[in-house]
Formats: C-alpha cells, structure tokens, sequence
C-alpha cells in the first residue's frame, strides 16, 4: 500500500476507477479458469449473470426494516421455505437468512444459550459438545457468547466416535453438535445415532450443514450412499445451510432453521428504550443487505431442483474422477471423501511429503486447502471442475515425482512453515504467532499476510524461532515444558 491513501481531493472517473480495480484483482485466484479448489462457487455465466442482476435491484435495500421493504421480507420467508423443503422440514420449522455460515452458527448458539438460560439458570459457562471437526465457526460463538467447546474424537472414518460423545454431554451441555458433512475429509457424522442420545437427555442438536445443505439432498437423490442427515431426524433442532455455497448464490446468503418457534424466539433482540425509536432485530446484523437475499431467492428459483441436480451431478462425476485418479498414484491416499463434493488425499510414501507436494501443486496454478492432523489437501468439487481434472492429475503425477526425487523441499518454502506449525505441540504458541501475522495486516502498513514471517524473523514468537533454527529435535523439549507448565497448572487450581 503506498503511504498516504486519502479519499481524493477531486473524484476519479468511472473508467480509471474500474481500471484501477481491474489491476488490484489481477494477482487474485482465478476460479472461472476451474483452478480454484476452493472458496469459490461458478454455476456458469448465465446463472452469474442473473446474480449480478438480482443482486443490483436490491442493491441498497435494507432488510432491516420489514415494512418499508416488503419485498425483502417476502423473498427471505420464501428462501427459509424453500431451504426447509429440502432439508426435510414440516411446516413448523422456521428461519432466518444471514450474511453467511458463521452468522447462522453463531445465532445458532445464541438461541441455545439463552434457551438454556431461560429453562434453568446456568450456574457456570455453558457447553458445546462437537466432533473435533466441526467449523471453527462454533469456537468463535463459544468465544463470543461466553460458552466453552468440548471437542470429541473421531473413529478411523473420520466421524465422530459416538460414544465419546455420549460420555462428553453433562449437565452444562446446551448444544450438541454435528456436521452434514464436516468440512476437511467431506464425512457426513452419525447424525441418526447422535439424535437418539440428545432425544434421551432432552439436549438441542444443530446439524451444520452450510457446506452440504444445498448438495446432500440432491447427491442422495442421485442414488449415492448419503446418511441421512436432516429434519427427518426427530432430535435434530436446528440446521444450518450456506446459499452463497452449493446454492450457487451471491456472497452473503445463508439460512438457519429451527424444528419451531420454540427456539427461533431466542435468536431475536429487541431494544425499547433508544430515542431513535423501538428496535428489534432477528440477527447479527443491524443494516441487512438486501441485495445478498434477492441474490439468493433468484438462484434457488432459477436453478430449481432440476439445475441443482445437474450441477450436483457433474461434481460428483468430477469427483469420482479425481478420486480414481489419485487412487491410481501409488504414493498417494484417499482420507474419507464418501459422502459429498470433497477429495481429501495426502501422500502415504515417507519419500514424499504432503505439504511439499502442495507447493508444487501451487507453483502450477492450483489453488486448494493445506489441512493438519493429518497433513492433507482438500479439494471442494464443482461441476465446473470437471473440464480440468486432467491437467490437474497431470500435474499431481508430475508433483509427486518432482518431489520424490528433491525430498529437500520439505524443508524450503511454506511447506516447512506448514511442517512445522503442525507439529509444534505447544498451540498457544502458534496462536501467538497467527495472532501476531494479523496484528500487521490490520496494522498500519495494512501489510500483506506473510506466513513465512512466522518462522524466521526476528519478531517472530522465540519458540517458532526456536523449532525453525533448531528442528525437531527442540520439539521433545517443548512437549516436556507444557507437560510441567500443565502439573504446576494442577497443582496451583487443585
Ligand atoms: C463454510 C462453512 C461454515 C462457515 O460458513 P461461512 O459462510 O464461511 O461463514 C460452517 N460450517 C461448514 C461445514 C462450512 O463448510
């Protein structure tokens, strides 16, 4: 950034204004291209086209203010219909739209907590029992809303070991919680048997589905094995579900469902006393942009059930394709990937390192997830990926022995930050770090993220430093440090 951006003395003309921003995104992933394994969600020009379209007429509508825009309202109760429909519900299941997945899951919570609060009182923070894969969204509500996770692990596949979560739901349980699917191996978790436990011990249940929502139901119409996830459950209370994801809408659009009223009520907020008049509010939001719901109502009404189960057709082909592929590589393997649009995969041959094998891939053009625990890489699959499936398995095969023949490289490049920051036991530590690469981005140089500063700069966190001058070898030091600071913990509270 140069030094000094002010607004301009003397307004800029249109065109300088929209060439300028032409070269801001040249550097910015190129997902029309297909290369994008993640993020983004193109069903076409066309389709784009409408969004663009629907999007503008709304453009400075507020949602706020159901009476001055009656046709906001009209539209979001349509979409929360519509959503409900295909996730199963009967027609007391009621919603909301929200700016997106986090927003859905953080109301979510909240109506959880309050509910909770209002039935008996909570004597001390209240819990969210989740698979340790659930999105980190519900470890932001729990740090927002003062409520804590208890995080459960997982069976060989990845889904979670109900009866650890059985054993993990107490009295200060407010929330449990599951994915349809989770996010990093795709896997759809044992919503049927989880639903029995919150059923026997009368605990509300929230099925994330932002990321399949939109593409389990037309995946398990296709005949694939889906579990069944939704409101045909009895025990699941609410969902959540991502239209700015596989609903193919504009940025800014998801929904959050309730089995009925009963919960819904505990998500709104309502001020009497403020001089500019009584406010009530159903989300986070104040101001809702009413272009991200006409957005939405446009995509669901012009795909419809037959565009959706084309596009969810041609990801699962894409899929199937990618995975055969990587199959094929006798270095690589497949972690989970059953149930939905995701290929997880991570090199199984000591010789060649995953993490490694992600900066080759990058240095192609390909752009996707670094997972930890396990190292992997996670592709979301569009059906406008089919058209390069190819030349991305070209490029893996290619990878793979690029970096069996140069093992160095997993000591060069992001791939020995990513080695590292995986495997450094202390995580107070790398939060530390990640906190302070943020600091600078949001500083006053608003400077570029910079992974690679965490390793080996002078600023960096000493014990970062310390791993990336010394290795592993500092790691069993490290884990002995935290396994005495944890003693001294016990021992001062008891
Ligand atoms: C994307 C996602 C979220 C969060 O949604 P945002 O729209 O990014 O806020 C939550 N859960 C899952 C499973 C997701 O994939």
């Amino acid at each position: 950034m140069s030094d000094s951006v002010n607004i301009p003395e003397e307004g800029i003309a249109k065109d300088d204004i929209l060439e300028a921003m032409r070269g801001y995104r040249e550097g910015d992933a190129d997902w029309k291209a297909g290369r994008t394994w993640s993020l983004v969600y193109y069903a076409g020009e066309e389709h784009y086209d409408l969004l663009k379209e629907a999007y503008t007429m709304f453009m400075s509508a507020n949602g706020l203010n159901p009476m001055a825009f009656k046709s906001l309202k009209r539209m979001e109760a349509e979409v929360v219909r519509m959503t409900a429909g295909m996730l199963h519900g009967d027609e007391e299941v009621v919603g909301t739209m929200t700016s997106g997945g986090t927003e859905s899951i953080l109301m979510a919570v909240k109506a959880a907590r309050e509910r909770a609060g209002f039935l008996q009182k909570w004597p001390m923070r209240p819990e969210i029992v989740a698979p340790r894969t659930i999105h980190p969204a519900f470890s932001k509500a729990a740090h927002y809303f003062g409520a804590k996770m208890r995080y459960v692990e997982l069976d060989e596949d990845y889904r979670v070991d109900v009866d650890a979560l059985e054993k993990a739901i107490g009295p200060r349980t407010m929330l449990v919680a599951a994915s349809a699917p989770q996010y990093p191996h795709g896997m759809v978790d044992p919503i049927e048997e989880i639903a029995q436990i919150t059923r026997k011990k009368g605990v509300p249940f929230h099925v994330d589905a932002c990321f399949g929502g939109f593409m389990l139901p037309w995946v398990e119409k296709l005949g694939y094995d889906v579990p069944v996830f939704d409101f045909r459950i009895d025990g699941v209370t609410s969902m959540s579900a991502d239209v700015h994801k596989y609903g193919y809408a504009a940025k800014g659009a998801s929904v959050v469902l309730y089995r009925d009223m009963s919960y819904l009520k505990h998500q709104f907020f309502v001020e009497t006393e403020f001089p500019g008049g009584i406010y009530a509010s159903p989300t986070m939001a104040g101001t809702r942009p009413g272009g991200a719901i006409a957005a939405a109502w446009a995509a669901m009404r012009s795909l419809g059930e037959d565009g959706y189960m084309e596009l969810a057709k041609g990801a699962m082909d894409a899929k199937g394709e990618l995975v055969e592929g990587i199959e094929a590589l006798d270095a690589l393997e497949i972690l989970g990937s059953k149930h939905a649009t995701v290929v997880c995969f991570r090199s199984k041959d000591p010789g060649v390192d995953t993490y490694a094998l992600a900066d080759q891939l990058q240095e192609r053009g390909w752009a996707f997830d670094r997972q930890q625990k396990p190292a992997s890489l996670h592709c979301t699959v569009n059906a406008h990926n089919a058209s390069v499936i190819g030349e991305f398995l070209a490029d893996l095969e290619e990878a793979v022995e690029h970096v069996r023949a140069h093992p160095e490289l997993s000591s060069e490049g992001d791939a020995a930050m990513y080695g590292m920051m995986a495997k450094i036991p202390v995580r107070s530590a790398v939060k530390m770090s990640v906190r302070k690469v943020m600091e600078e981005m949001y500083g006053k140089n608003a400077a570029e993220p910079d992974l690679g500063s965490i390793t080996g700069d002078e600023d960096s966190d000493w014990m970062l430093q310390l791993v990336g001058r010394y290795g592993d070898r500092v790691l069993d030091v490290l884990d002995e440090v935290d396994n005495v600071r944890k003693r001294v913990t016990r021992m001062i509270l008891g």
